[in-house]
């Protein structure tokens, strides 16, 4: 076995990665000191390599515990492409695959064996377990989609409970269970259930910073905002409808537009079913339309967007759904068409439902959603409020954080209404807080006495919808927890108090207005992205050739570093994150021709970004915000804004978009266009107060790369 420094090389090694994940690290040490471990990840976290890489480092081979025969086979392709040897056992091998597989792991030329749990527990595979344990040694057990074990998770299957069994024969084994359930109850069973001795738990954060999210409102235009939006998308994505008849309707229609769509319901054959998944893995359809009977075990990373066509049932749900975008870390978008004629339609389902509890439920869970749709706050705030965890400041990758509403000081406002939660015992929800607040007459108000409460009318000065805002706010901030029993009751909590006593201001984001909606430019495209575009087509037809998903070949975000660094060695090749020996040799040659041709068609820009230009934009296109850039460089603001500029100018793909709002843009190159290409000063002063000079220096960039090619075509 080779030797590495340190596990960086060996990341680089075998999967070709410069870095580590969050929380990849330590679960990776933890696991090469034969821990038990709960790692729970959110998904396209990057569970896979925790086990697959201590799988490399140690002596014997690792057996690997998963549930889905499609998503073993997807993973034992993807490892031998890296020239990892790993290898499947299942039920749809033949009788001579699966003995030569046999005697393969027998010679221990294996290193990670993939089963499905009821074979691990018949007769005739526990003896060629012992043999292997006996003659090869087993470095681990890992189970993925751990939480199949538990009665409380979502996918509850009885045969996970048997894996206790592995335990009690191979006492000495570590155990490693991996998986993207957030819940406490869950966990607990997982450690219960499997016997995990005193596991080192990582739970790692569920946010999903590459993720994009927006709300478009929902009204008669929606097919042409989902029509837009798609269009506005390079890559493939998935659009959800809530039934079989919108899914068929609007994949239709996508066809009609223009855009490769394939339907998926539980209403279509089983054959049909598999091979639609299958183009859509393999990059032959663009888009999916699909119930949420889509998804479960499919493992691409390279899905750009998820757009919700209808409401989806739960924010649990949504996250999941939305999850299934940017799996590979690279910029991902999640759209939610949200309209009130949904809610009616889910809320009559759900009155329609007899069991009293299950009706609660279904109700607290559609406020949530609605909460999210509705909310002023940044999204990704009220989703990780959802999971209990707190996000503070803007998070800039959100519609409501990019357009953010007017902030307001509301203490006061937010000091008389929980008050009034406390003078109501905490014993109620939103809604009727708001209605004593603004002393409604209501017949429920009479009947508990609240309107002889000391706070009985004190709102009188703000309207119902304010106060209801107000309390939303609250409760995504974590200022006032709320029960989740269904019933949404609220509760004070140490914010609450500090807001009692002053300690604490609360500022909330107050929709007034409609936001006016702001000419959008749309810098034109950079030759990277045509040259990125180009390298995906050559994936496309290796993929073909060998029978593979193209992601298997190389990540987008590979691609995309192909696209912009142009490597013209097959040394420098290597270097690039992704890519690893294996994979250089393999393909190297193909992909340097293929940028080489693209090189002689497409004149190489004259000046050409500095490697330290270079990784700022690359944390760029991470989707770090400038001030995260210059966190982690170690560099000034002002620095990183200039290397930004400076890339815009060289028309490298920099989302200017996302760095100054479009109307300050327009006003910006209006200036320009009016006073000249003069010092940033003097443009400045034209502009006024309320312009920076990083905004103006990042438009001119973009100004100067228009003139540059317009100057180019001449
Ligand atoms: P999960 O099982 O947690 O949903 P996966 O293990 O499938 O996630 O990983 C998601 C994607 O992230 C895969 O395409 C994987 O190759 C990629 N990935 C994992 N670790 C890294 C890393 N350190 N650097 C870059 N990409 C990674
Ligand atoms: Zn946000």
């Amino acid at each position: 076995m080779t030797t590495f420094a340190s596990l960086e090389d060996a990341l680089k090694h075998f999967f070709g990665y410069d870095t580590f994940r969050p929380g990849q690290k330590k679960i990776i040490e933890a696991a090469l000191q034969n821990k038990d471990l709960l790692t729970i990840m959110p998904t396209g976290g990057g569970k896979s390599l925790c086990f697959q890489l201590p799988a490399l480092l140690r002596k014997g081979i690792t057996i690997v515990v998963s549930p889905l025969i499609a998503l073993m086979q997807d993973q034992v392709d993807a490892l031998q492409d890296n020239g990892i040897s790993a290898t499947y056992l299942n039920s749809t091998l033949e009788y001579e695959a699966r003995r030569s597989r046999q005697i393969a792991i027998l010679k221990n030329q294996v290193k990670l064996l993939y089963v499905a749990p009821e074979r691990l527990l018949n007769e005739r595979f526990s003896l060629f377990l012992d043999r292997v344990h006996r003659d090869v040694g087993i470095s681990t057990i890992a189970i993925d989609e751990a939480h199949c074990v538990s009665e409380w998770g979502h996918d509850f299957r009885p045969e996970y409970r048997k894996l206790k069994l592995l335990r009690q024969r191979y006492p000495k084994i570590p155990l490693q269970a991996l998986t993207a359930t957030a819940t406490k109850r869950v966990q607990q069973d997982i450690v219960r259930q499997l016997d995990l001795r005193s596991p080192d738990i990582h739970l790692a954060s569920f946010d999903r910073p590459n993720l994009h999210y927006e709300v478009q409102p929902k009204d008669r235009h929606v097919y042409h905002k989902l029509l837009r939006a798609i269009r506005a998308e390079t890559g493939a994505g998935i659009v959800y409808c809530l039934s079989r008849r919108s899914v068929e309707e609007v994949a239709t229609r996508l066809c009609h537009d223009g855009i490769d769509a394939l339907p998926y319901h539980a209403g279509l054959s089983d054959r049909e079913r598999s091979s639609n998944q299958t183009s859509f893995l393999r990059d032959d359809v663009r888009v999916i339309v699909a119930t949420i009977a889509f998804g479960m075990g499919i493992n691409k990373p390279d899905v750009r967007f998820v757009f919700h066509y209808d409401l989806p049932r739960s924010l649990e749900s949504f996250y999941q759904e939305s999850g299934r975008a940017g799996r590979d870390g690279e910029p991902s978008k999640s759209i939610l068409f949200f309209g009130l004629g949904d809610r009616r339609k889910i809320e009559f389902l759900i009155e329609q439902k007899s069991n009293q509890d299950e009706r609660k439920i279904a109700l607290q869970q559609l406020r949530q959603v609605i909460d999210y749709g509705s909310g002023n706050d940044c999204r990704r705030k009220i989703i990780l409020s959802y999971f209990g965890e707190r996000y503070r400041g803007n998070c800039g990758k959100c519609d409501n954080c990019l357009n953010p509403k007017p902030i307001e000081d509301w203490t006061i406002e937010a000091q008389k209404f929980l008050s009034c939660v406390a003078r109501c015992q905490e014993k109620f929800g939103i809604n009727h807080i708001v209605d004593v607040l603004i002393g409604s007459r209501k017949q429920k108000i009479y009947q508990y006495g609240h309107h002889l409460l000391s706070t009985y009318g004190i709102g009188k000065g703000r309207t119902a919808d304010e106060w209801r805002m107000l309390g939303r706010s609250l409760v995504h901030q974590g200022l006032v927890g709320q029960t989740t029993d269904g019933y949404s009751i609220l509760k004070l909590n140490k914010h609450s108090w500090e807001i009692f006593r002053n300690q604490q201001r609360v500022e909330i984001a107050v929709d007034k207005h409609q936001t006016k909606t702001t000419a959008n430019y749309n810098p034109r495209k950079a030759e990277a992205e045509l040259l990125f575009e180009k390298l995906r087509k050559l994936r496309k037809q290796i993929a073909d050739a060998n029978s593979l998903a193209p992601y298997m070949i190389f990540a987008d975000s590979s691609l995309r570093l192909m696209a912009q660094v142009r490597p013209k060695t097959l040394a420098d090749f290597a270097n690039l994150s992704g890519v690893n020996e294996y994979k250089a040799q393999q393909y190297g040659d193909r992909f340097i021709s293929a940028i080489l041709e693209f090189g002689e068609q497409h004149k190489l820009p004259i000046s050409i970004p500095s490697k330290s230009q270079m990784a700022t934009l690359q944390l760029h296109q991470q989707g770090l915000s400038v001030v995260e850039i210059a966190q982690k460089r170690g560099f000034a603001v002002g620095t990183i804004n200039s290397h930004l500029s400076q890339l815009i100018e060289m028309n490298q793909p920099v989302a200017l978009n996302k760095l100054v709002k479009a109307d300050k843009q327009q006003a910006i190159i209006q200036t320009i266009e009016q006073v000249g290409d003069l010092p940033l000063k003097t443009i400045k002063d034209a502009l006024g107060e309320d312009y920076s000079y990083d905004e103006i220096r990042l438009v001119r960039g973009w100004w100067r790369s228009q003139r540059q090619s317009v100057l180019d075509s001449q």
